[in-house]
């Protein structure tokens, strides 16, 4: 074991290695030192296992010596020596990362040898707990504590030197798909590998940094400006095409980059995180493998995004949504076959805001779900009304977000708001999106029966225009296809449109499931559509979405289930 012993009183000295020597022998080699400068050489000269440092030496102070021990060797225990009478100040000494403290002449050489050995282990275990908490341990490289704590350095290395830097973010573009199809192993080695190439097409000093998942982050100090930024995320992006060779499989993965440069976008470390993160994701939207700065306009959005977010809670406490009822015409009498309740936001300063606007933000945010069980809810208590007033209320259709339906005990929320409005469960259809029934799992199998056996439709919403694998029609049990409103609109420009029509309709009708055109506007459209077979229709030709005075009116009618202006459709009405 090699000891430096720092000590500048020669007794002190002779002592201490009299009382090693005898327990230790030959197998301790103790090298000594008397000033803090010869013990900087001779830490930078040999290998030390330890320090025995006297916390007063004639050209340091105790606590400027450790520091400057930690300096030059930061994984080297140190025991500090003390006089009587100073120990207050070696425990104070403790808390700067010093493994233990002796008080000279007392103790003999076992005591000290201890002392040392436990110092070691001590400094061995702190070391590996440090790497612990600042590397990624998949990968090797720092994770994000280590980038955030370097970040608060750069920001402020930067704000006083007045150079720029910026930081880079990165996420591998669709890594869930290849995880979740090859395996985690796999997964685990193709973000080893995007490690190396990450290093590869970084300068040597720049900081790389794994985020959790397939999120990186480079940290780039001292640039020049953006452009050289943007060749760096050229680099990167260039070493994407090559495609990955793991095992004997080849594979081509790309990446999306968001970039943020400070001093320019900002200069607290966390906000750049922040702000590179945001525009990722528009790198993203502008359709993956490519990189983007962050923009003021960006945060400006986001701001927008969470003022929504806020009014959205407080709409919904001041009562500022309804619904409103867009009739399903049955094609062969024109009869009204159903209403879709369909949501609108009348906010005192923004006006009428359209679902498009602001349901996306609800989902993302997870309102969704007290919102959707309030649209539930109020469909109930509608039903209830009409049908206290005697009127014969047809089935009713209510739109469900993907993260509604998956909610673990989404069928028995269902139930128990039917049941508390009394409402027959023959008269609710909901409509699931596509991208709701993506994955096939048993617990959205389980959840879909469940809903049919409590006796509600279901039906599948814009169908066509999500993930369109076909095999989940046959194996959940759906009721009802609505052909989304951009292929009917394609059903006169004739792009395709009546072919994928034509296609949607034979589906449906080889799977014995009702049809729903969407969006229909014309006579020329609904004609193509009754001819293909279509069995119902909603849009702007039949009737715009309602208020419940509208409907209420409408329902009142005699001939209650038929819409005026439908000359063709009345003379097939039936009864
Ligand atoms: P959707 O379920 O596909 O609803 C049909 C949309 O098409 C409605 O838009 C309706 O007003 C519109 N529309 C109806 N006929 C025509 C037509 O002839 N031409 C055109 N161009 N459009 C027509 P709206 O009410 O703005 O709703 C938009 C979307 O918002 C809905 O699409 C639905 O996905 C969502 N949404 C509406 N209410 C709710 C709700 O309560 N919960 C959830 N989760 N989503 C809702
Ligand atoms: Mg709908
Ligand atoms: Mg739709």
């Amino acid at each position: 074991m090699k000891i430096l012993l720092v000590e500048d009183d020669a007794d002190d000295a002779a002592f201490l290695n009299a009382c090693l020597n005898r327990v230790g022998g030959t197998a301790l080699d103790i090298t000594r030192t008397d000033r803090i400068a010869s013990t900087v050489d001779a830490l930078r000269d040999g290998d030390f296992d330890v320090v025995l440092l006297d916390l007063h030496l004639p050209d340091a102070t105790g606590g400027d010596c450790v520091e400057r021990i930690q300096q030059i060797a930061p994984d080297l225990p140190i025991v500090v020596l003390s006089g009587r009478g100073d120990e207050d100040y070696a425990v104070e000494i403790l808390n700067r990362g010093v493994q233990d403290y002796l008080v000279k002449w007392e103790g003999d050489g076992r005591i000290i040898l201890r002392s040392i050995r436990y110092a070691i282990e001590r400094k061995r275990a702190e070391t590996r707990l440090n790497y612990l908490a600042r590397y990624d341990s998949l990968t090797g490289i720092p994770n994000r504590q280590y980038l955030q704590d370097q970040l608060d350095r750069a920001t402020t290395r930067a704000r006083r030197g007045g150079k720029k830097m910026a930081l880079l973010f990165l996420d591998l573009d669709r890594f869930k798909v290849v995880n979740d199809t090859l395996g985690h192993q796999l997964g685990d080695q193709l973000l080893k590998a995007v490690v190396q190439r990450l290093k590869d097409s970084i300068r040597a000093g720049d900081l790389l940094a794994r985020l959790g998942g397939d999120e990186f982050a480079v940290l780039l100090e001292d640039i020049d400006g953006p452009l050289e930024v943007e060749a760096v995320a050229n680099n990167i992006l260039g070493a994407f095409t090559r495609p990955f060779q793991l095992d004997d499989r080849q594979l081509t993965v790309t990446a999306s980059i968001g970039l943020t440069l400070c001093p320019n976008d900002n200069h607290d470390p966390l906000a750049l995180l922040n702000n590179a993160d945001i525009a990722m994701y528009q790198a993203k939207e502008r359709g993956r493998n490519t990189f983007k700065f962050f923009t003021q306009s960006m945060h400006e959005e986001i701001l927008r995004f969470h003022r929504l977010e806020t009014d959205l809670k407080l709409g919904l406490a001041e009562e500022q949504f309804h619904l409103l009822y867009q009739p399903q015409i049955r094609l062969g009498d024109r009869s009204t076959h159903a209403l879709e309740a369909l949501l609108r936001w009348e906010h005192p300063e923004r006006g009428s805001v359209k679902p498009d606007e602001f349901v996306s933000v609800a989902e993302e945010t997870g309102y969704i779900v007290p919102l959707g069980r309030w649209v539930l809810e109020r469909v109930c208590r509608q039903i209830r009304e009409w049908e206290e007033e005697g009127l014969d209320v047809p089935r009713i259709a209510v739109n469900i977000a993907p993260i509604q339906f998956h909610q673990p005990d989404f069928v028995r929320q269902v139930r128990r708001i039917l049941d508390d409005h009394g409402v027959d469960p023959s008269q609710i259809e909901l409509e699931l999106t596509e991208t709701s029934l993506m994955k096939d799992t048993d617990e959205i199998r389980k959840c879909l029966h469940g809903l049919k056996d409590a006796g509600l439709r279901l039906a599948i919403d814009d169908f066509g225009t999500g993930y369109s694998c076909l095999n989940y029609l046959r194996r959940f049990p759906i009721d009802v296809l609505k052909i989304d409103r951009s292929f009917v609109a394609d059903l006169d420009s004739r792009v395709d449109g009546e072919g994928i029509c034509g296609v949607i309709l034979s589906i449906a009708q080889r799977l014995s499931l009702e049809s729903v055109a969407e969006g229909i506007e014309r006579e020329e459209q609904l004609k193509s559509l009754a001819e293909y077979g279509c069995d119902f229709g909603q849009g702007y030709y039949f009737s715009p979405p309602l208020t419940c005075e509208a409907v209420r009116k409408r329902l009142a009618r005699p001939a209650s289930r038929r819409l005026p202006g439908l000359d063709v459709g009345r003379r097939a009405a039936r009864g």
